[in-house]
């Protein structure tokens, strides 16, 4: 359903980043708000980015950054970093 024109959602893609972020303010969040309620695609958009930034949250938080941990064990056991 809808005909939406193509390009619409590019023109929010990046308002949907600053949205995830809770950086976007003013008539252009009005905006973006009306058109997530009648459009699937950049709802689940959203949720995506949403996770992301989640996610990036807890890489640069949280207290356990065993990621990062692993990811230099990973780099010095194949020889990419000396310790
Ligand atoms: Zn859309």
């Amino acid at each position: 359903m809808g005909v939406s024109p193509m390009g619409v959602h590019e023109q929010f893609a990046q308002d949907l980043a600053l949205y995830s972020l809770g950086a976007l303010e003013g008539k252009e969040k009005c905006v973006l708000e009306l058109h997530l309620d009648n459009c699937a695609s950049c709802q689940s958009e959203l949720r995506q980015l949403q996770q992301e930034v989640a996610l990036l949250a807890l890489l640069i938080l949280g207290p356990f950054p065993r990621r990062q941990v692993r990811t230099r064990l990973l780099l010095v056991s194949e020889g990419l970093t000396s310790l």
